[in-house]
């Protein structure tokens, strides 16, 4: 066990869940952030999904020319912003390397285990903390318009199959009867992949109470505070400053998108960079008639629509434009015509005017892998760079990088998201 306290910069999913699982070993933690509340990043409102089923990089093989050829398409589902092609040239080359088929296979695999591990571990948490997120676990369903489609989101389940992922192939009347609300988009549909294990939960609701049990468990928060610095003595990482004051300990990076920018003025260069999203959160309290019971994907489009206890949310797309977290009213309503394409009758009795906007940064790795364990620097740690899969992973994240932290054989192989010895 460790003498010296561990401070973790960013409270969101990957904070807040690092906390708790430090401080429920007994180690002495504080937990900062720089803004007034937690979850307030990327973990705000996103997809409230927990998919291993979807544990594949975005550099899928093929992503080459229509990441390039959406520098001039506004609303591409994935779009590369032109201003920003000259700051993403090494995140991008490596970005390209990773999605060599192999490589995305194997990474996929990795991936897959984590987020497997997690969703249980979520539900393990959930049930021994009694936990309250709006927690169902109806599985998804990853539709499909064409054979195509079709053929590549099977070709991806056969190869997680033998890892344990659980899928059913349906066909559109096996998808009408699974998911009756689909009814009057049954034309434009040619089945889908249902996966009972996915889980839906409203994360900035599980960050808040976790991190009431984290205080509990003795660990300190710091609110609405910038860390401005790390501090260092030859090799090893000695405290941050945080409001101009010095604080002593070991460090955890889980700052999100954040976390580059603190890295390197150590010289540390984290292929971290943000991939934006928009989620649209709309009251179903007055709905009358069938409601949705499962999340639903399209791939193609990077659109999801998730039911949650009384609302439902509608999100996806990623853009590359730096930090900019503004919301352009476009993609707003790409995600209400996908609604209204699908789901027509419920789109009529939605309150479009009252719908909640919300566009947050995922914190995507060059090689879409989150970076979980040691740093470079003795003293320091990493949970970040987690992606569109910074949810599904949180807990078995936390889990994995506490066991590292205290000496313990983590459940889970630790090399594939270790910093050090990574082809990047
Ligand atoms: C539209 C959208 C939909 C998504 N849907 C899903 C989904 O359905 N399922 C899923 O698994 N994942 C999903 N994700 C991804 C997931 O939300 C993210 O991977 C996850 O929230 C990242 O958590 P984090 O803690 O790493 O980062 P964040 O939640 O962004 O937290 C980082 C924190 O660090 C703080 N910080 C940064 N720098 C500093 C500093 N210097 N000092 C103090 N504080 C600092 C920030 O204030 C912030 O609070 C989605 C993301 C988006 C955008």
């Amino acid at each position: 066990m460790t003498q010296s306290p561990i401070i973790i910069i960013g409270a969101g999913l990957a904070g807040v869940t690092s906390f708790y699982e430090l401080a429920a070993r007994g180690m002495d933690v504080v937990l900062i952030d720089g803004e007034a509340q937690v979850a307030q990043g990327a973990s705000f409102a996103n997809g409230a999904v927990l998919h291993p089923s979807l544990p594949d990089p975005w550099n899928n093989p093929g992503i080459g020319w229509p990441l390039l050829a959406s520098v001039l398409n506004p609303l591409a589902p994935m779009k590369l912003h032109l201003g920003q092609v000259p700051k993403l040239l090494g995140w991008g080359a490596s970005f390209m390397r990773n999605a060599a088929p192999a490589r995305h296979r194997a990474i996929t695999q990795a991936n897959y285990h984590l987020a497997q591990y997690s969703t249980r571990q979520t539900d393990v948490l959930r049930e021994a903390l009694g936990l309250q997120f709006e927690a169902s676990a109806p599985g998804t369903l990853k539709l499909f318009h064409t054979a195509k489609e079709r053929a590549s989101a099977l070709a991806m389940a056969q190869l997680l199959a033998p890892h344990g992922l659980v899928y059913q192939a349906l066909d559109r009347e096996a998808l009408l009867a699974r998911e009756p609300s689909l009814a009057q988009a049954a034309d434009s549909l040619t089945g889908a992949l249902y996966f009972p294990d996915d889980r839906v939960g409203n994360a900035q609701v599980f960050c808040q109470q976790l991190l009431s049990h984290a205080q509990r468990l003795g660990g300190e928060l710091l609110l609405g505070a910038k860390v401005t610095r790390l501090h260092t003595q030859g090799h090893r990482v000695v405290g941050v400053e945080v409001d101009g004051e010095f604080r002593r300990g070991q460090v955890l990076v889980s700052a999100g998108v954040g976390a580059r920018a603190i890295l390197a003025p150590l010289g540390i260069n984290l292929p971290v960079q943000p991939a934006k999203g928009y989620s649209l959160t709309l009251s179903t309290q007055a709905m009358a008639g069938p409601q949705l019971a499962h999340p639903l994907v399209d791939p193609r489009l990077h659109i999801a629509v998730t039911p949650l206890a009384d609302k439902i949310r509608i999100l996806g797309m990623a853009e590359f434009m730096g930090h900019d977290r503004s919301i352009e009213p476009n993609r707003l309503r790409l995600l209400r015509q996908f609604f209204e394409r699908l789901l027509p009758d419920m789109a009529a009795q939605l309150d479009w005017q009252q719908g909640e906007a919300w566009a947050g940064l995922r914190p995507m790795s060059s090689d879409g892998r989150p970076f979980i364990g040691a740093a470079p620097l003795d003293g320091l740690w990493l949970n970040c760079g987690h992606g569109h899969l910074g949810w599904t992973m949180a807990v078995g994240s936390a889990r994995l990088l506490a066991d590292l932290i205290s000496g313990q054989t983590p459940a889970i192989e630790a090399a594939p998201f270790a910093f050090s010895g990574r082809r990047l």
